[in-house]
This record gives structure tokens, sequence and C-alpha cells, in this order.
């Protein structure tokens, strides 16, 4: 399961700075998840219960932020927020834009004791 293996890195990454911290728990975790990502927020959800367990992340809770995605027109320059890769620009209706967000996989923030 992808999600799991996602859950591990981030509960790794949480532990990595707990450490550096010389903290004892982690009390907080924000995570931020893109749309187009591919991961499952759900599935993200249950795979930090497992992942958390027997670390120094066990007992924290998390919050899973969803990101929009955001996208540049290549033609026309104006900003949109696609559902999918694949859309035209609804002001100028030329296929192929930039995603400026929308990828994002990351711990925001953490906070420990
Ligand atoms: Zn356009």
């Amino acid at each position: 399961m992808h999600e799991l293996s996602v859950a591990m890195s981030i509960v790794e990454l949480a532990t990595e700075y707990a450490e550096k911290e010389d903290a004892k728990q982690v009390k907080e975790l924000e995570i931020e998840v893109g749309d187009f990502s591919g991961v499952v927020l759900d599935a993200l959800d249950f795979a930090m219960e497992e992942a958390v367990r027997g670390s120094i992340c066990e007992g924290a809770s998390w919050k899973i932020i969803p990101v929009h995605p955001r996208a540049r027109c290549r033609s026309c320059g104006h900003e949109f927020s696609p559902a999918t890769l694949y859309e035209p620009c609804p002001a100028c209706g030329a296929f192929g834009f930039d995603l400026l967000n929308g990828n994002e996989l990351k711990l925001k923030s953490i906070l420990v004791d």
C-alpha cells in the first residue's frame, strides 16, 4: 500500500526532528497533501495509525490538509484550479498549463514536547 510507505516516511521525518530537539513526545503533526499527489486521504489517515505505533509519534494527533491545485495557463496566463491534469483553460480554452501547486506531500508542521 502506497499510503503506508508515505505515512512511514512522515513518521521517520518527525522522529528525526524530535530527536534533534531532544523531545520526549511528538504531540501534533500537520501533513499537506495535494489533490494530484496520488495519495488517498482516508487511506493515509488509516496508514498513520499503523505508522505511529511504537514510535515517538504514538499518541500524537495529526491533521491532514488537502491542497487544491492551482495552475497557470501557458497561453494567456490565467490562473485557475483544475480538477484534472487534462483540462482546458476556462478563460481562453487552450490546453497546456503549468501546475503551481497540487503535488504536495509534506510534513508542514510538527509540535513536540
Ligand atoms: Zn488561457
